[in-house]
């Protein structure tokens, strides 16, 4: 399920406050290399939750 785009416009990462990119299934934030899952359309925007993508 895609994440509308006015939700994603205002969505930042939770460490850095930087813009997320989305990917499939995931947001994730390029410059701390973090993956948020997203659940039934809702980002789960959680330090704790929160993968480190493979490099
Ligand atoms: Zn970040």
């Amino acid at each position: 399920m895609a994440i509308p785009k006015a939700l994603r416009d205002i969505l930042a990462c939770p460490n850095c406050h930087g813009a997320l990119a989305e990917g499939d299934g995931h947001l994730c934030c390029p410059a701390c290399s973090l993956r948020f899952a997203v659940r039934e359309g809702i980002p789960v925007l959680l330090p704790g939750e929160a993968e480190k993508e493979r490099p």
